[in-house]
């Protein structure tokens, strides 16, 4: 059994394949099921409202959208921010203009690899994002 810190509340917990202790597994349960039933009841809601009526904060609930857990497909006005702008978005990790702008980045960065050293922070960073965006 290996003991680790919790990412989310910072307790040591026997780790055993989880993502965190069990007292914050619970409270994310918990906070799954209030924002579940909200937006059952409430199809209309954005994501402002699901956080403001829950308590949950919009991270969270992203995490639950991108996790597949909360569907929006049935909720109209549920979005979620773009990773990098933060702008209000239904699909992917990222907006559009981030996207294409990312995608702009990454190939200028593949096309000036003789330049590396003064890249490297920036096609570090762009190569990240663009990983992520190959997910999907
Ligand atoms: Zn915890
Ligand atoms: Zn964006």
């Amino acid at each position: 059994m290996s003991l680790g810190n919790c990412p989310r509340c910072g307790k040591l917990y026997a780790m055993n394949f989880r993502d965190m202790c069990s007292d914050c597994m619970k409270e994310i349960e918990e906070e799954y099921q209030q924002c579940a039933k909200y937006l059952r009841e409430s199809k209309g809601a954005t994501i402002h409202e699901v956080s403001e009526a829950t308590g949950v904060t919009i991270r969270q609930i992203t995490k639950f959208i991108r996790e597949g857990r909360i569907s929006i497909a049935n909720a109209p006005n549920m979005s979620y921010p773009c990773e990098v702008c933060g702008v209000l978005i239904r699909e992917n990790n990222m907006c559009d203009s981030c996207r294409s702008r990312l995608t702009k980045e990454l190939r200028s960065a593949a096309a000036s690899e003789s330049e590396k050293d003064d890249q490297d922070k920036k096609s570090d960073y762009t190569y990240k994002a663009v990983e992520k965006l190959r997910k999907y």
